[in-house]
């Protein structure tokens, strides 16, 4: 299929969508019959590092100052989505959260008006040693730190930045600070595929939960290509020569990403999330929101809408409402990454908000 089959068209911004054929539901109901529970918030295109498999090296364009949502903007639209449209779960993500300053403003404005929300962060955890004590008493529950690999050359290569010793002390300090278990995330890298197993053995040590990521075509040098990715299989090959794992299924959660297995007999685990070749889109319950106000459906879609006007407009909850149901509405199928002419979106990883 193409992705104008797939319903993916080119870039289009602002604009009503189309709710025909909708049932009369508050949720994020879409016409595949999946719906939103779980809230991704970009709140910066910023970041500290350049980690290839994302960022340019000169970093994205920045957005000018009075186009990126405000924290009072953000906590109503959280707000908003939590009590009129099902969002059960809240992510902030980027660009590097931690790039913004009033990050411990977000988080507690989001607390207060959506005190039985989730609150959680994807970082690469730099400056997090600092200010993990402060985000928790602020109300953010858990973490998710990216970290491909531990050793410090390789670290440097793949993030352009000489920085583990940051990311790591930012893992600890999260994990000290009540916010367990920390996750860390890890897409998977030629270059680092053969240190998976000190980066498991890491992780295993400190009590952290390694999740391994299929890379996606979601690069700002679009340099993705499906013969070089490095697949789930691939790395499950790379991780027995010092593991014995076993197959256990996803956990608690049958829509989860990631596939779990046991390493030595358990109880620990390290999750791999096959997104490229094993996609789960049949069960995405995901809704986005980039850093400038956009909503999005899905990573891989092309079509945003414009919430950052209706807000600034003066609209009314019940018009914002609408306007996020639509959106989800005329979410695509999946992906299409592996459908014949894939072109990936126009935005990247850290711009939309990973
Ligand atoms: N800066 C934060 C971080 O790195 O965790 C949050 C933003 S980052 C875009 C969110 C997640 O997307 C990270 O776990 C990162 O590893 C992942 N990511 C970035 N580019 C990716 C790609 N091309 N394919 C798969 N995952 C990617
Ligand atoms: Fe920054 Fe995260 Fe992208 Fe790495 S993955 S460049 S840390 S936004």
């Amino acid at each position: 299929m193409s992705r104008v089959e797939m319903g993916m068209p080119a870039l289009r911004r602002s604009g009503r969508p189309s709710l025909d054929g909708r049932p009369d539901t508050s949720e994020l109901i879409d016409r595949f019959g999946r719906i939103a529970h779980d809230l991704r918030v970009s709140i910066t295109e910023k970041c500290s590092l350049r980690c290839t498999y994302c960022m340019p090296e000169e970093g994205l364009p920045p957005i000018p100052r009075d186009e990126l949502l405000t924290v009072d903007e953000i906590v109503r639209l959280v707000s908003l989505a939590a009590r009129h449209l099902g969002v059960r779960e809240v992510r902030f993500t980027g660009g590097e959260p931690l790039m913004r300053r009033d990050l411990e403003q977000i988080v507690a404005g989001c607390h207060k008006q959506a005190p039985d929300i989730p609150l959680s962060m994807t970082t690469n955890g730099i400056g997090l040693a600092h200010r993990a004590r402060r985000l928790a008493a602020a109300g953010l529950r858990r973490v998710n730190v990216s970290l491909d690999t531990v050793d410090r050359a390789g670290f440097a290569r793949l993030t352009r930045r000489d920085r583990l010793d940051s990311t790591l002390a930012g893992i600890l300090a999260a994990r000290d600070a009540g916010m367990a278990p920390v996750k860390v995330n890890a897409v998977l890298m030629r270059p680092t595929l053969s240190g998976a197993p000190d980066l498991l053995r890491w992780c295993l040590d400190e009590g952290c939960q390694l999740r391994f990521i299929e890379q996606m075509p979601l690069d700002a040098d679009r340099e993705w290509a499906r013969t070089n990715m490095v697949t789930a299989a691939e790395l499950v090959d790379v991780l027995s020569s010092r593991f014995t794992l076993t197959e256990a299924g996803r956990g608690d959660d049958p829509s989860a990403p990631a596939e779990l297995w046991q390493v030595d007999g358990g109880p620990a685990t390290v999750g791999i999330i096959a997104s490229v070749t094993r996609n789960f889109c049949g069960s995405c319950d995901r809704t986005r929101l980039t850093a400038d106000g956009m909503l999005r459906s899905c990573l891989f879609s092309d079509q945003e809408f414009d919430v950052r006007q209706l807000l600034r407009s003066g609209a009314a909850d019940a018009e914002i409402a609408d306007l996020w149901r639509g959106a989800m509405w005329n979410k695509s199928a999946g992906h299409g990454i592996n459908a014949d002419g894939f072109e990936p979106p126009e935005r990247t990883m850290g711009a939309i908000g990973g």
